[in-house]
């Protein structure tokens, strides 16, 4: 397979499409080339490859945030041919050729080992959104949340919502999960929810301070669904703010802050630090049940890719899409 996906602005014509892998520069010192087996569609990728979010700084840009897959050549001391590696962010698919793509080269200070426990397709199917689940999950589970306690997980049916169902379910919460798409609630209680609601009822302006309610939030909605989220969390919990597939904006009051001591934990996948993504991959590989994650998964060829992305960005995918870059 030598094809990528390649956006170009030409002219202020934006186009992204399937085009002959374009030829790569030699390695410079610390960098990496990776044979890319895998990689997916997140919420990023979308705004990147229809163009609608300005989120690509250069062009021509393969998009790709994230990607697995086998080291073919180093300048890194970290990194020999053979290694099987995954990345994560750090401006990939944005300012540096991505993982759409079968070739990739990269700062090999970007890359993690891939866990022994999780393959190709399934690092991917985890992609940016399952480790960021997870770097929200272990913010509630560092904060204190137990098994039996009551978490909310909104955007539930998307890829960080339902990861974190699965792995806040398998820690022992009660989890429940604020959807859209009500029709999905066979599907989000077998991920491990105990609860379905309408997320019509935490999308709208609401009280500054409401019914006690939850112990911790995994929040991937921002705007009105967040600052509801806070003002139901119970005395001295936490929120962990990942997302904006509402809105950007917080248009809500400090008092759950400075009433109830709750925490708003921001979580950023894109340049956390080496400690925080091993142990959110460790935490996937041991929690993480590769037949729910399966479950939750279908897998595209580079041209399926442009299609998922539009369908990504109205909130029309349940779970997770990897995109198998050797499949047209
Ligand atoms: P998905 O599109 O897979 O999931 C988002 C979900 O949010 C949708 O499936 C839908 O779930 C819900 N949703 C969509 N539109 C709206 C709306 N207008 N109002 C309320 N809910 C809505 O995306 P991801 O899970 O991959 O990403 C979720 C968010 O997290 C995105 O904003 C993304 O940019 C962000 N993100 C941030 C990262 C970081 O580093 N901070 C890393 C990864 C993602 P349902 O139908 O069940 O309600």
């Amino acid at each position: 397979m030598t094809q990528a996906l390649l956006i170009q602005k030409v002219d202020e014509q934006y186009t992204c499409g399937v085009t002959d892998m374009p030829a790569l520069p030699p390695l410079e010192a610390s960098q990496v080339r990776v044979q890319v087996s895998h990689s997916t569609i997140n919420f990023k990728d979308g705004l990147a490859i229809t163009g609608r979010s300005p989120v690509v700084r250069k062009f021509p840009m393969v998009p790709g945030i994230d990607f697995v897959g086998t080291v073919v050549e180093s300048q890194h001391p970290k990194w020999k041919a053979g290694d099987a590696v995954v990345l994560n962010g750090f401006g990939v698919g944005e300012g540096h050729w991505g993982g759409l793509a079968p070739v990739a080269q990269v700062s090999g200070d970007w890359l993690l080992a891939l866990p022994a426990g999780i393959s190709p397709q399934r690092a991917m199917a985890i992609g940016t959104a399952g480790y960021t689940a997870a770097l929200c999950v272990q913010a509630l589970l560092d904060h204190g949340v137990q098994s039996g306690d009551e978490v909310l997980v909104t955007g539930a049916s998307g890829g960080v919502g339902s990861v974190a169902i699965a792995l806040l379910a398998r820690h022992g919460a009660r989890v429940v999960a604020s959807t859209g798409k009500l029709s999905e609630e066979a599907y989000l209680k077998h991920l491990g929810a105990a609860e379905v609601v309408d997320r019509a009822a935490l999308s709208a302006p609401g009280k500054p301070l409401q019914k006690e309610r939850w112990a911790g939030v995994v929040d991937s909605v921002g705007s009105h669904t967040l600052v509801n989220a806070c003002a139901s969390t119970r005395y001295g919990g936490i929120v962990a703010a990942c997302g904006l597939a509402q809105g950007m904006d917080l248009p809500g009051s400090v008092a759950p802050f400075i009433l109830r001591g709750v925490t708003l934990a921001g979580i950023d996948s894109v340049m956390a630090p080496l400690a925080k993504r091993e142990r959110a991959w460790a935490m996937l590989e041991k929690d993480l049940s590769p037949e729910l994650l399966d479950s939750m998964t279908r897998v595209v060829g580079l041209s399926g890719a442009l299609e998922v992305a539009s369908q990504i960005l109205a909130g029309q995918i349940k779970g997770r899409v990897v995109v198998d870059v050797n499949q047209a």
